[in-house]
């Protein structure tokens, strides 16, 4: 038997006479819902360690590790409190496991789940009246105040909502008014960093019995999983929580705001918080993170920035998810939808399928928008083999050594290079879901179809977050490793010219595009040439699996 089975054994109560809970893996907090009313004496919850939703897609091993270790310490946090605990281990789809648990255990509530996929899956329970769902008190917003931020018919928009949001919560509100006279200091938070302040060294975490099991586990059951195992480096009981969200207020609150642009070689998370995948847990309430942080004393930039990234980023993106059944249903009409759960280029750069699980008809692969048409496949530089673009093979780098890397590098690098090669964002989507070990779809699909791709168009942002050289070395020190020059001769900006010229029809009314086009327009049909000769190559390349190199393009654009 499992240590974390004997341990668990140890401290449960008997089961009888108890109202049951199931809690999703994504709900790990007894500070919500019925739990954190009920008397644990009388509670019993489900919990349930699912196999077959571990290998749905090719998820980094860290990922893993993430779910089994929080959801194996919330078993042992709940028991210890009086709580009867029944932990499954199963694989199946949920609707096949918990339903003859509902017949042993009796009706039983659950807080809406926060996936799109859970919620479909667990429909048949539901609809039999067996399963009853609750609101999620996890969130900060309802779906009313986001409809309500709205003009009728006009895209979404983050600021518009936020604003709505901090009035009517009255986070940073002083008088009616936001503090500091205005709602964003997003103009003040675009400094690149410069090698001071120095960043916080993430925390280490100590390894127990519990976590060290699950990394045997992970390296035995879900060996074929990518992607580096780093146990020290995580946050599974409420202790290390705690550590976590400690580190983040002296180490990188105050510094926040005006870094929050910045990328480096140095330090793969400079100032961010690496909170996402535990907020997303509920192991840090996200209603806790905003009122500490209000209350800080630190420069407004960077309260205000961090208060924007939760308040405003994180609700605004779930409520899209929503409002849009996960970017099935949009004003241009219904995109197309996959089949089956995609791999995000696992297969061409493994050379062997990601094997299928069979999974209930109404689990497709997710939608498929691309306003601007797309269809290369994800290179496999996305999976680790080395590009010749410096800042792509350094970001991709930290990803599968970390799970993580912050957001300008995932919308800037890794989005802005696929989206400037064509590359299918529904292949991109999966991909970020498979890496990244704060990712599920309510979060996943919106931030890279919307934000990172643009294959909604102005549906939820204004303009791709496309950029040549320039950008990223301003931004960055990753030109100075790199065998281009951002001056010279860096194929991204070449890449961006060609990405302007190829979707003019798309961007020719942008209005945040219209001087980019214009200088598009004035370049000669030589540069246009060439620009498309590089586009063309570096595409061919990448997808071969080769290296990008000064020399290859050189002969292929002369
Ligand atoms: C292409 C792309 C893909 C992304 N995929 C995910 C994803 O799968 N899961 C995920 O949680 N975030 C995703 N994000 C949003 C954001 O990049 C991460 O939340 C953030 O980088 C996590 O690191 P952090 O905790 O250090 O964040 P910080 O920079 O410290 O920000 C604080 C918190 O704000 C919240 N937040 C900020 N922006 C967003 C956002 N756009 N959407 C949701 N929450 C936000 C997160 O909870 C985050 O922990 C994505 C962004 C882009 C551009
Ligand atoms: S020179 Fe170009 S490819 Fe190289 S790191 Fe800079 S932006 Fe990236």
């Amino acid at each position: 038997m499992s240590v974390f089975r004997r341990t668990l054994e140890a401290r449960q109560p008997a089961e009888g006479g108890r109202r049951w809970v199931f809690v999703p893996y994504d709900q790990l907090s007894a500070d919500i819902g019925p739990l954190s009313r009920e008397d644990p004496k009388r509670l019993g919850i489900l919990l349930v360690e699912n196999r077959w939703q571990l290998a749905r897609r090719p998820y980094h091993r860290q990922k893993l590790a993430y779910l089994l270790a929080n959801l194996r310490h919330f078993a042992l946090e709940q028991a210890a409190r009086g709580a009867a605990v029944r932990y499954v281990e199963a694989d199946a789809p949920y609707r096949k496991l918990v339903k003859p648990l509902l017949s042993e255990l009796g009706p039983m509530r659950a807080m809406v789940p926060a996936e799109r996929e859970l919620r479909l899956d667990l429909e048949p329970l539901v609809r039999s009246g067996a399963l009853e769902l609750i609101p999620h008190e996890g969130w900060l917003t309802t779906q009313e105040q986001f409809l309500a931020a709205r003009r009728k018919g006009a895209p979404w928009r983050m600021d518009v909502f936020y604003k709505h949001v901090r009035r009517e919560t009255r986070v940073m509100m002083r008088n009616g008014r936001p503090e500091g006279g205005k709602f964003s200091f997003d103009p003040e938070n675009r400094e690149p960093w410069r090698g001071a302040p120095k960043p916080p060294q993430p925390p280490r975490f100590p390894v127990d019995a519990i976590k060290e099991e699950v990394g045997q586990l992970i390296e035995s059951e879900y060996a074929e999983h990518p992607g580096r195992l780093d146990v020290e480096a995580l946050p599974a009981t409420r202790e290390d929580a705690e550590k976590l969200w400690r580190w983040a207020k002296r180490g990188c609150l105050p510094h926040f705001g005006p870094f929050e642009d910045a990328m480096s070689s140095h330090s793969s998370g400079l100032f961010h918080t690496r909170l996402s995948a535990l907020i997303n847990l509920h192991r840090l309430l996200p209603a806790r993170v905003v009122a500490e942080t209000a209350r800080m004393s630190i420069g407004l930039p960077s309260k205000e920035g961090f208060v924007r990234q939760v308040l405003g980023w994180r609700e605004f993106i779930r409520h899209v998810h929503l409002a849009s059944d996960g970017l099935r249903r949009l004003p241009e009409g219904d995109p197309p939808v996959a089949k089956r759960a995609g791999d995000g280029g696992y297969a061409s750069w493994a050379g062997k399928a990601w094997p299928t699980r069979r999974s209930p008809r109404v689990l497709d692969g997710g939608a498929m928008p691309g306003v601007l048409g797309d269809d290369m496949a994800l290179p496999p530089a996305y999976w680790g083999r080395r590009s010749g673009l410096a800042c792509l093979d350094r970001v991709v780098s930290d990803v599968w050594g970390e799970g993580w890397s912050h957001h300008i590098t995932r919308l800037v690098v890794l989005s802005g290079i696929a989206t400037m090669l064509d590359v299918s964002p529904r292949e991109l989507t999966d991909w970020f879901w498979a890496a990244y070990i704060d990712a599920y779809d309510w979060v996943v699909e919106p931030n890279v179809l919307g934000m990172g791709r643009f294959a909604v168009g102005d549906y939820m942002s204004t303009k791709p977050y496309v950029t040549g050289a320039a950008y990223i070395n301003r931004m960055s020190d990753f030109c100075e490793g790199c065998v281009f020059s951002p001056r010279r001769d860096c194929p991204l900006t070449a890449l961006y010219w060609a990405f302007l010229a190829r979707h003019e029809r798309v961007l020719k009314d942008n209005a945040r595009m219209k001087l980019a086009m214009a200088s598009m327009r004035r370049r000669s049909a030589a540069q246009r040439r060439r620009d498309a000769g590089v586009f063309r190559m570096v595409g061919d390349l990448l997808t071969a699996g080769h290296i990008v190199s000064p020399d290859s393009l050189h002969a292929a654009t002369t």
